[in-house]
């Protein structure tokens, strides 16, 4: 689960990371107020939507006076903001931060994140910040530097003082970055975070370590526990699909493709999105009904692929082990029956009681094509959309 940069803030404050002091605004009023109340001669009005590259894209505007805060709140708010985060359709902007305005004398970059090969946290860092660091990462990798972390022991006051130095923080603001970067781990840590990115992190005039930007993303699997930080969840950033999923326990993600893919099994899954781009064709989704599913989670799942008008044709692909074929056969002839199915239907079953299910799917007078393999049913599918 993703947050704003705000709330990020907020929490990163609670763990001795410096931030700005800033007010969230959702009217151009409001923003006005924030402004006033904290009484900085300079403010920073700054778009909040789940996504980065917003200074680039306009999303980020410094004011020098309250005129100049109503004036870019204005043309800010309700702005589709189309950054290299956002995909080409862009984000609406419905939240705005204002902040103070710091003084900026170097942006470095400072991130954590789980490192899947070494099953371990790593703190990444360069002097390279402000930029997207995927650029760093592929023209100047020397200049990106790693520290591992032993779950045991957790991030060491040596380790933040060797990448401190590395990144070349000046010597008397070392240990303030220390303390930062310890707090950071600390928060990702605590709150089950699966990134911690602070780009920029700055060096002020006056001598401070700061985060400037903020971007927590948090493990999903551990929001049981951590109700705080689903208190933050922003429904209007997420996809209206994707919710609608997560009410029925679909683990459902939308993309830009035309076949609907329905499959049990997370890997299962993974396999029909690469098998259907094998022969030619792009998914429009990626999901997985999991392993009970029963008739009225087929039904919601057919669903959910229709409402995505881009969906030329769906492929069923269902591995009967725990669930029987005939049940999911009902299922699928009920779903398609009750939204009243008008595109390309392909259907490939395997596993307990196939035969039965086989024969319900014929019987059932739609007008399905069956597959006798995953291979096979791809290729068709392919070629009814074409
Ligand atoms: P994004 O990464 O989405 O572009 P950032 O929050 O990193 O957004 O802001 C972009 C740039 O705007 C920063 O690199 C920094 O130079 C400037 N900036 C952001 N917040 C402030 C602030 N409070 N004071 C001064 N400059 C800021
Ligand atoms: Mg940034």
């Amino acid at each position: 689960m993703n947050i704003h940069e705000y709330q990020g803030k907020e929490i990163l404050r609670k763990y001795g990371v410096s931030v700005p002091n800033g007010k969230v605004a959702f009217t151009v009023d409001e923003a006005v107020e924030a402004a006033k109340e904290l009484g900085s001669s300079v403010c920073v009005v700054k778009a909040q939507i789940h996504a980065g590259g917003r200074g680039k894209a306009g999303g980020v505007k410094v004011a020098k006076n309250l005129d100049e805060v109503r004036t870019y709140a204005n043309e800010i708010l309700g702005k589709t903001l189309v950054t290299h985060q956002t995909g080409p359709e862009g984000k609406e902007v419905k939240r705005l931060l204002i902040e103070e305005g710091c003084d900026i004398k170097k942006e470095y970059y400072v991130g954590l994140v789980l490192d899947r090969a070494t099953s371990r946290v790593v703190l990444m860092a360069s002097e390279e910040g402000g930029t997207e660091i995927e650029e760093v990462a592929a023209k100047t990798p020397e200049k990106i530097f790693k520290e591992e972390v032993d779950p045991v022991v957790g991030l060491m006051p040596y380790q933040a003082r060797r990448i401190a130095f590395n990144i070349n923080i000046p010597t008397e603001l070392v240990n303030q970055a220390v303390k930062f970067m310890i707090g950071l781990y600390n928060a990702y840590i605590e709150k089950d975070c699966s990134i911690a990115e602070i780009n920029p992190l700055v060096v002020t005039g006056d001598g401070k370590v700061m985060a400037l930007d903020a971007k927590l993303n948090f493990d999903s699997n551990a929001l049981y526990r951590q109700k705080d930080v689903l208190e933050y969840r922003d429904l209007e950033e997420e996809d209206p699909k994707e919710i609608e999923a997560s009410k029925y326990d679909l683990s459902y993600v939308a993309l830009d493709g035309n076949i609907g893919c329905m499959v049990n099994g997370a890997g299962l899954a993974m396999s029909t999105m690469d098998i259907i781009k094998y022969y030619g064709g792009e998914p429009a989704n990626f999901l997985d009904v999991g392993g009970g599913a029963t008739a009225e989670k087929v039904t919601e799942a057919f669903k959910i692929i229709l409402a995505d008008p881009n969906v030329k044709g769906i492929f069923v692909n269902i591995f009967g082990g725990i669930m029987k074929c005939d049940v999911i056969a009902a299922g699928v002839v009920e779903a398609a029956k009750q939204v009243g199915l008008q595109i390309p239907l392909v259907v490939r079953l395997e596993g307990t009681n196939v035969d039965l299910g086989k024969q319900i799917l014929r019987e059932s007078g739609l007008n399905l094509v069956a597959a006798e393999s995953m291979a096979d049913g791809a290729q068709k599918i392919v070629s009814l959309v074409k």
